[in-house]
């Protein structure tokens, strides 16, 4: 099937987008014709996963932002606006999981980043982002299945995604009528971030067996989702987990 061009001329920002469902996600939308801004901690991941999409014919910037940090989330917004001069899609997908503790046995210290780096770096970085972002334009939030419905292992990391689905009602009610946001709640999807899971046969089986497609999503599947989000094929749709 031929890929659609639903992001000619559209400038995409995603976050944490060197591996994973992140580098999918900037790969989808690179390959329907956005110029993709990609981003994480590390200098030698962004420079090779830009070179990655670049291999690809994607037009690319990679910018090193770890998320948390309020001069490199201001830097990240600078460098795609000098170099493009508008932003139209922005996918928050940065999260940590730091603790399998239950709730009531998790550290201050690991509170303050699970809400620093899953909730409030997102709205920090909008709020730079917003002088910036176009009539029509589209933030996609990356939740989690486990914000449904927090599982014991997962438990404070599942209410972080939680509250990232009233974020994201939240700011589409502020954000609107010219942004849209909508956000993307993936199940297992094997990546190193899921790999204590995925990575153990038997687990990945019983997962498996348990969704009704038989089969675990792929970071494909969520760069197919967070695309239509973000495209005009959903430009009746705000406000939405998927
Ligand atoms: P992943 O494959 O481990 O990739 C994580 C990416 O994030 C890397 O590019 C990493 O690069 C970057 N990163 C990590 N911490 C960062 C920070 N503080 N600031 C900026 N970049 C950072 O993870 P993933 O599975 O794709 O997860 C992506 C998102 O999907 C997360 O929000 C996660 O909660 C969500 N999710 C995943 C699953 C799943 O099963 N995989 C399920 C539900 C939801 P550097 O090391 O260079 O920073």
């Amino acid at each position: 099937m031929e890929t659609p061009k639903r992001f000619e001329g559209k400038v995409a920002i995603v976050t944490a987008s060197t591996q994973g469902i992140g580098l999918a996600i900037a790969e989808r939308l690179g390959l329907e014709g956005a110029s993709v801004v990609i981003s994480s901690r590390k200098q030698q991941n962004v420079d090779a996963a830009a070179e990655q999409l670049r291999a690809k014919g994607i037009q690319v910037l990679g910018v090193v932002c770890h998320v948390s940090s309020a001069q490199q989330r201001k830097n990240l917004i600078d460098k795609t606006v000098q170099k493009y001069g508008k932003i139209d899609v922005v996918v928050s997908n940065a999260a940590a999981n730091p603790s399998v503790d239950a709730i009531l046995q998790t550290k201050d210290s690991v509170l303050d980043k699970l809400w620093e780096i899953n909730v409030k770096a997102t709205i920090l970085l909008l709020k730079d982002a917003v002088p910036h972002l176009q009539k029509g334009s589209s933030v996609v939030i990356i939740s989690s299945i486990a914000g449904f419905n927090p599982p014991p292992s997962l438990a404070m990391y599942g209410v972080t995604k939680t509250a990232l689905l009233g974020l994201t009602k939240a700011l589409a009610a502020e954000m609107a009528p010219n942004t849209r946001v909508n956000c993307v709640a993936p199940g297992f999807v094997p990546t190193n971030f899921a790999s204590f899971i995925t990575s153990n046969d038997a687990v990945k089986k019983e997962l498996e067996e348990k969704t009704l497609l038989g089969r675990l999503g792929t970071t494909e599947d969520m760069g197919a989702a967070a695309a239509f989000l973000a495209s005009d094929d959903a430009a009746y749709i705000t406000e939405r987990p998927l």
